[in-house]
């Protein structure tokens, strides 16, 4: 599977390292065409190389628009080299294959970038170029293209090693290169196009999305908002099916988006559960007996808080349920299914917007998330992580009970949904407190506690509810202070993944205490 370089075609707008390169290219024997400018720049470095239009018969013309846009050029670098035909094809028309090309492209995103005119941005469009990067990467059977200057060291060592000869596995990797190559190029080109007309924003494009609905606004009504679907058969907001209520807005979508995933994590046929989602955090999370068991209890850990909120549960809506759920002001009820009597009322209001999912997504599924910053996209796999899955450690003297450790799960299955730092307290399969978004962990344990303490001040209670509780951090506490404030609050258990340095520390005080402490070697993470 060595491919012998000896023809190369080389085409660079970029000529960076280039005459390094082809001087050591001809070192080991190979000839050397080129484009006009690329010519110039090797032959006046005193290395002999071959005009395009030598090969082709015809000028550059157009400006360059056409240069090597020719079968001479293009059947010398798609030609299959053990086909009969393609062999007798390029007998008949003096065709000569190319082993090597070497291109980099029409600095398009250089124009773009310094606000070039319009005329001048178009120009920039390489044509040619892409061209006959596609055609050498679909061939790299017998083919190696090289489309970045930083490759080039690479290519040399590749063919130090082999004796002039390039491996299959490293043509493979180059034309993977190469199409993201041109495929990054033509993002860049049609972003330009959209940023000029105005149609649509370009970061959609990452995941290949169609445009779904154009929002009345944003997160915020003076920002601009559309939605587009992916085509991912994922079951959620994007793909549910409203059966009432006004269109969705940009932070409905974001919440009930939340809400879902978070609903998923609970298997349906082992308990309802139900999720009461705020600003993309739940401000209350519950399993039970009944949906409506399970929404009573989610809603008492923050009733003031639910108000507004988006609802997500994991089983089919009863009319139980949704009896209950229509007392408070909700914007959104997200379930994988209704009942036609709970269809029925929620109709008597009008603005609740109800989804039917179809299904629950699978928490534990692989998938992207994409993220913007300026200049550019953040991606990453989804965090699947299951608390189910992991190897728990149990690192104090004392071990949790059974029923800790039910809601010690329960609690850091919660916690992977709630923004950073996440604290989770909860009690009997529901959440009794949640600190969230705070830049310090011990913030978070404490609002978690205070709001603990608040909601069984309004429900009459004589203790808070963190009484008795477990809790969940979604990363390790760096020290002991951020335990020793649950401990205050009154958990007696905790999970959390560990790995700090002063671990020791924690689980000291953790022993002192009498607390129960598990590892979850995960951390959960999300901003
Ligand atoms: P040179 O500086 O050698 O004159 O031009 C090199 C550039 O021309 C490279 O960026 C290459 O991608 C581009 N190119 C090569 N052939 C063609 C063509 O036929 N049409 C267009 N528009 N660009 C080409």
């Amino acid at each position: 599977d060595l491919v012998s370089i000896s023809r190369a075609l080389i085409s660079v707008s970029d000529k960076t390292g280039l005459i390094d390169f082809v001087r050591a290219l001809t070192k080991h024997g190979v000839e050397i065409v080129s484009t006009g400018g690329t010519r110039k720049a090797i032959a006046e470095a005193g290395i002999a190389v071959t005009d395009v239009s030598e090969v082709t018969g015809f000028p550059e013309i157009m400006d360059g628009r056409v240069k090597t846009l020719h079968p001479l050029v293009h059947g010398g670098l798609l030609a299959v080299r053990g086909d009969q035909d393609h062999q007798q094809a390029m007998r008949d028309h003096g065709i000569r294959p190319f082993d090597l090309v070497v291109i980099n492209l029409y600095p398009f995103e250089d124009v773009r970038r310094a606000g070039g005119d319009y005329a001048a941005t178009v120009e920039n469009i390489d044509i040619g170029g892409p061209a006959m990067v596609r055609a050498s990467a679909k061939n790299h059977a017998y083919v190696g293209v090289v489309t970045d200057p930083a490759d080039y060291p690479l290519v040399l060592e590749a063919l130090e090693e082999n004796t002039g000869s390039l491996s299959y596995q490293f043509r493979q990797k180059l034309a993977a290169k190469a199409f993201a190559r041109t495929a990054a190029y033509d993002a860049a080109i049609s972003g330009w196009f959209a940023e000029t007309l105005a149609i649509e924003h370009p970061v959609w494009r990452a995941f290949g999305g169609r445009l779904e609905q154009v929002m009345r606004y944003g997160e915020n009504p003076h920002q601009d908002a559309a939605f587009y679907v992916n085509g991912d058969p994922r079951p959620g907001v994007a793909t549910a099916r409203q059966l009432q209520g006004k269109q969705l807005s940009y932070n409905n979508i974001n919440d009930t988006d939340a809400a879902y995933e978070l609903v998923s994590e609970f298997d349906p046929a082992r308990t309802a559960a139900v999720a009461i989602i705020k600003h993309a955090n739940p401000c209350g999370v519950a399993e039970g007996a009944t949906l409506k068991d399970a929404y009573l209890k989610a809603l008492a850990c923050d009733p003031v808080s639910a108000f507004g909120g988006i609802v997500a549960l994991n089983r089919t809506l009863d009319a139980e349920a949704a009896e209950e759920i229509v007392k408070i002001f909700t914007e959104v009820i997200i379930a994988p299914d209704a009942t036609d009597e709970a269809v029925a009322i929620v109709a008597a209001k009008k603005n609740l917007r109800l989804l039917i999912a179809g299904s629950l997504p699978d928490p534990r599924a692989a998938g992207l998330t994409v993220k913007s910053v300026s200049g550019g996209l953040l991606v990453q796999s989804r965090d699947n992580g299951a608390v189910d899955d992991l190897d728990l450690k149990v690192v104090t003297k004392r071990a949790p009970t059974d029923r800790e450790l039910a809601d010690l799960k329960f609690a850091f299955r919660i916690a992977k949904h709630v923004k950073s730092n996440a604290i989770v307290y909860v009690r009997d399969g529901a959440t009794v407190g949640i600190g969230a978004g705070q830049m310090s962990r011990v913030d978070s344990s404490r609002i978690a506690a205070r709001k603990a303490a608040d909601a069984a001040e309004a429900a009459g209670l004589k203790e808070p509810m963190t009484i008795g509780s477990v809790v969940a951090s979604d990363a390790f506490f760096p020290f002991a202070d951020g335990l020793l404030s649950a401990v205050e609050a009154g958990a007696t258990a905790v999970i959390q993944p560990g790995g700090s340095m002063r671990d020791d520390e924690v689980i000291a005080a953790a022993d002192e205490a009498g607390i129960a402490m598990v590892f979850t070697g995960m951390r959960h993470f999300r901003h």
